[in-house]
């Protein structure tokens, strides 16, 4: 049976890899995430116990309270400006939003300077983030890109697993060259990697490729980092400040990490085109390099770990527990462990932040 036939969007990139040729990694991967008709995010219900998979606000509540502290912080040490744009990048079902939005609700002065800019691409997921949010009080105002978001006011930006969807290029050492990884056919007709005529510019990496054996990959996500600087670029021009969490290194080396997740497992990349999720572990080196735009600098990347505990994640976690049932205390436990702890999201995942250098960011500055 045909390992990678099993999907429509299968069916479509095997067509058009036959007449045209294969396809890079980041164009496979952009299709499977957002081909209009078949993309993952476009029509799957990727997130939560009966999807594929679960992020930190899905996990406990105490993600996004400890993220709304953090902000209101920043808030004040930008003198507290009666005007500020929290935007939210790739924000799933509305959640983490949701749990800032409760916190800022204690601080009325930072509750009313803030609206709402989600900026989401999957109609499908703008219809629950509005439920998601219908009673926070705030309406949202959805934006394809960040070109339309407003060229006033600060902007306090968080992305939790956001990069790590955009489209990576990978290249494989031949022994000769850096080749374009690619997605082509094999001899059955089968979705298979192949490597094409584009090569690497190794000339800014070479440290980091010096030994690397034959076969070794090395990743670049020059959409990522186009993307964090027009951010960064944004937030220079109009203040405020920016927090990207997701899973990655951070530091760059050679390694594959693409990787499909279906039903709380891993999938081979090519077998579910459409039907699985698909990310690459994002480069913080490279992400905060391309941030680094004056006045602003980068700091971090910490783990989540180091993140929340310094944010107080105990704390809260016992105040939420306090005269609560053993039970529900189990429970709020597992959250800490599964947010903070070594072996689950605690170290592979990173935080950076960026704002200018005069403002003291709380879990990094102090
Ligand atoms: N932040 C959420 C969801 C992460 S999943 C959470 O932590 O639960 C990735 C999100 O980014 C989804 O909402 C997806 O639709 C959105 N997304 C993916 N690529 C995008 C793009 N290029 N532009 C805007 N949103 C995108």
């Amino acid at each position: 049976m045909s390992e990678t036939g099993t999907t429509p969007l299968a069916g479509r990139l095997k067509q058009q890899i036959a007449n045209d040729g294969p396809i890079t990694v980041a164009d496979y991967m952009a299709r499977c995430l957002a081909d209009p008709e078949h993309g993952y995010y476009m029509s799957a219900e990727p997130f939560g116990a009966s999807g594929d998979f679960i992020t930190a606000p899905e996990v406990s509540q105490m993600f996004g309270e400890l993220i709304g502290a953090w902000l209101l912080h920043v808030w004040t040490a930008l003198k507290s400006p009666p005007r500020v744009h929290l935007v939210e990048l790739g924000p799933g079902r509305g959640t983490l939003s949701r749990d800032i939005l409760r916190v800022a609700g204690l601080r009325p002065g930072f509750r009313e300077a803030l609206t709402l800019h989600l900026v989401e691409t999957s109609e499908r997921l703008r219809a629950v983030q509005a439920e998601t949010l219908a009673e926070s009080g705030l309406t949202p105002v959805w934006h394809d890109g960040l070109d339309s978001l407003p060229q006033d006011g600060p902007l306090l930006v968080v992305a939790n697993e956001f990069f790590d969807a955009l489209p990576i290029h990978q290249y494989v050492n031949t022994g000769k060259a850096w080749c374009e990884r690619c997605v082509g056919l094999d001899e059955a007709g089968d979705l298979a990697f192949v490597t094409g005529p584009g090569q690497l510019d190794t000339r800014p990496l070479a440290a980091e490729l010096r030994g690397a054996p034959a076969g070794a990959i090395i990743e670049t996500q020059p959409l990522s980092n186009a993307l964090a600087e027009t951010l960064a670029t944004r937030i220079a021009r109009q203040d405020g400040a920016a927090l990207v969490i997701d899973y990655g290194t951070t530091r760059t080396a050679p390694g594959d990490t693409l990787q499909a997740v279906r039903r709380h497992a891993y999938d081979p990349v090519l077998a579910h085109p459409g039907t699985a999720d698909l990310t690459a572990h994002v480069n913080f080196e490279a992400l905060a390099r391309a941030m680094r735009v004056a006045p602003l600098v980068p700091r971090g990347a910490i783990t989540q770990g180091e993140f929340l505990l310094r944010l107080g994640l105990l704390e809260r976690a016992g105040r939420l527990g306090a005269g609560k049932s053993p039970d529900a205390q189990e429970r709020i436990h597992g959250e800490v462990e599964r947010l903070a702890g070594p072996e689950e999201m605690g170290t592979l995942f990173k935080v950076l932040a960026v704002a200018r250098a005069d403002i003291s960011l709380p879990a990094f500055d102090t």
